[in-house]
Formats: structure tokens, sequence, C-alpha cells
């Protein structure tokens, strides 16, 4: 219990919840951890490793990553301890079970996050009326299908191609992870004139200086094989894409995958960060004092929330991606010239830009 309370501050948390029910088997825990600026939005994520301190840094970057997108939406993250894959059965008995056990906490709205999917938000909303990241058939936009967050890592990059003067237009992009949110970055930049000269997967890398063609990366996935497979290509280990030759590398897969021992191998001008916490502690700063511009990841994959929170409020499509577009590019302008005017590492600005957001919400409460 000590744990807990060593993680709360001025803005949080607000709850914390921690549930255990015998007929289901679920041992879960919530954390609403600001709603000054509306009821809170984060993932339910479900692992047989998650622990009450991931639950903590989670729901606080949710309020970091709502408040900078200027969303009407605290921050707040729930976990399930158990393993994503059992019989859909079980997985259906513990959702459904935390649902009701939160339903009367009206300031977290579940969305979707590792081990959770449409699918379970759709079981969420059915027991108590409240949930993002639906199926198109309950009103929801498939944010990962229709690449959202790739999309806004585009943007982010076309944002600080004129603030770093870092033309996208031959620019040499390095792809860590071709999932939902890599795939959309390669897919949203190449037309921009960006050249994929690097990819991996959890099974491998490729590297082509000419450029690697998005739609044999496509097939090579769709087909159930890895990247590191593609003809013609240099296969590289996996975790070997952080030292890619190119100008912009953009992490999509892991935390801490940027760390002490491979920080000074990288020798991209910008990391644009896809994953959540790709950079283990430090390791930013040491990027900063190269010189390698960092845009920090509540900043630049903050698309899939911005379409949640469009979701939420019956809008579509095209409504989303306006509101990411704008969003995004406005923060990374702001972020970037306010850390050059100051000499700061990027997130240092971010979480400022942040943290004045939510204190001007909190200040206009009672
Ligand atoms: P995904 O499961 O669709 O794709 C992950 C990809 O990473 C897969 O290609 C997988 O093979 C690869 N991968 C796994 N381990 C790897 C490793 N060690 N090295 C290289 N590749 C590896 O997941 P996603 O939705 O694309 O999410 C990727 C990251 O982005 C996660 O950290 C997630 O939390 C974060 N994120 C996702 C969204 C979203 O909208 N989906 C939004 C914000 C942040």
């Amino acid at each position: 219990m000590g744990e807990r309370f060593g993680f709360a501050d001025a803005l949080g948390p607000e709850k914390v919840i921690e549930i255990t029910d015998q007929n289901s088997g679920l041992r879960a825990l919530l954390v609403v951890d600001n709603t000054a600026a509306g009821p809170s939005i984060g993932g339910c994520r479900m692992a047989p490793d998650v622990t009450a301190e991931e639950c903590f840094r989670l729901a606080r970057a949710m309020t970091f990553k709502n408040a900078a997108a200027g969303l009407p939406h605290g921050g707040g993250k729930s976990v399930i301890v158990g393993d994503p894959k059992m019989p859909a059965a079980g997985k259906e008995r513990l959702i459904r079970a935390l649902a009701r056990a939160i339903g009367e906490i009206e300031s977290y709205i579940p969305g979707p996050d590792m081990g959770t999917d449409e699918v379970a938000m759709a079981w969420m909303r059915d027991e108590i009326g409240r949930a993002v990241g639906l199926p198109r058939e309950l009103g929801g936009i498939p944010l990962d299908e229709i690449g959202a967050t790739g999309f806004g890592l585009a943007a982010a990059a076309r944002a600080a191609e004129e603030v770093l003067d870092l033309p996208l237009s031959g620019a040499r992009i390095a792809v860590q992870g071709y999932g939902a949110v890599g795939r959309w970055a390669a897919h949203n930049l190449v037309p921009l004139g960006a050249r994929l000269v690097a990819v991996s997967d959890s099974r491998g890398g490729a590297v082509d200086p000419a450029g690697l063609v998005l739609a044999r990366l496509d097939a090579l996935k769709a087909a159930g094989d890895s990247v590191a497979a593609y003809p013609g290509a240099t296969p590289i280990a996996r975790d070997d894409i952080i030292a890619a030759e190119c100008d912009i590398l953009i992490p999509a897969a892991r935390p801490d995958v940027i760390r002490a021992e491979n920080v000074d191998s990288i020798k991209a001008r910008m990391v644009l960060e896809g994953a959540n916490i790709p950079a283990a502690a430090g390791t930013e700063d040491s990027l900063h004092a190269r010189g390698i511009w960092v845009i920090p990841d509540f900043i630049a994959n903050a698309g899939g929330v911005i379409c949640a929170a469009v979701e939420y409020r019956g809008g579509d499509q095209s409504g989303a991606f306006a509101r990411i577009e704008d969003a995004i590019s406005r923060n990374v302008t702001e972020v970037l010239s306010r850390a050059q005017a100051e000499g700061t590492p990027p997130r240092r600005t971010a979480v400022r830009l942040a943290e004045e957001r939510v204190r001007k919400a909190m200040a206009l409460r009672r």
C-alpha cells in the first residue's frame, strides 16, 4: 500500500481503486489521475505481469497526452492481471466484471490498450454504457485500421520539417515495429518524399538504402512473414535498427528500446517517438546533447486518443484526422520552438506545456 502514496503529487491521482472479484477471478486496478479538463480517457491493459506502478505512470502519461492535445479529458488507466490470449469466454468474463466494478466511476472512460481491443470495448459499453475504441457497428472509428497514430506521426514530422529545417523530401527514415503505428507512419511519410531505408519487427530487420517498397512489406506481413524476409534487402538483427543510417528514427514497438548502451549509436537527426516511453531515463538528454531532436511520445503519438475523443462525441473519421493534424502540428511547433529558444530537451518543454494546461483547468474548478 505504501508505494501507492509515493505516486501522489499536486496533479493526482484523484482516485485509486483496487478490485478483486472471487466469482470471475478478476484482479484489477483503476487509477483516475486527473479530471480537471473532463472525464479521464485511458486504455485498459491486460497482461500477466502488469504492475501498479505501470498503471500509475500510464495514467499520468494520459493526463499529459490529453491535456497537450487540448482534449476535454483527463487521464486514467486500468489494468487487469491476466493473459490476453486466454480463451475468449474467460476474457469476456474478466472484462465484464471490471466494467461492472467501475460502472459508477463515471470520471473514467475505458479504451483499448495492450491486450484489449474493440470487442473488449463493446463488452464494456454493453455493461456500463461507455467506452471508446468501439467497433464500427457501434459508432466506433477503428483507429488502428485507419492508421490514426501513424497519420499523427507524419503530421509531427511535417511540423518539425519547418522548425528544424529537416526536409521530408529525400529524408531517410527507419521504422522499428511494422504494426499499426509503424506501418501507417511509413505509409504517410513515403508519399511526402521520405524514403524508408530500414524497418524491423519482432523477428528481425531489413535495410535498403535505395528504399524499401511498402507494398512488398505489406505483402510479407499479410503472409505472416517477417519484414526480415524482404527480397533483395540486407537483413539485420532486430535491435540493430536503432543504429540505422537515417535522418529520422521512428521507434514504434516496445518501451525502453533506446538505452544507455545503444543511445550513442543513433545516427538520426530526429527521433520521432511512436511507441510509449521508447527511450529509457536519461537517454533523451544525451541525444539532446548530441544535437539530435526528440519528438516526445505523448506529443507525437496522440493520434489514437484524439481519434477516440472524437468518436466519443459522435464525430467521424474525417473530423478525427482534421483534429489530429491540427493538434499535433501546433504542439510540435510550440514544443520545438520553445526547446530551441531555451536550449532544453523537448520533453522538458512538452511536460511543462502539458502541466500548464492541466493547472489552468484545475484553477477553474472548485
Ligand atoms: P502492433 O502490435 O500493431 O505492432 C507492433 C509491431 O512491433 C509489430 O510489428 C511487432 O512485430 C513489432 N515488435 C514487437 N517487438 C519488437 C521489437 N523488440 N523490435 C522491433 N519490432 C518489434 O502495436 P501498435 O499498435 O503499432 O503499437 C506500437 C507501440 O505504439 C506500442 O508501444 C503502443 O503502446 C504505442 N502506441 C500505439 C497507439 C495506437 O494507436 N495503436 C497509440 C499510441 C501509442
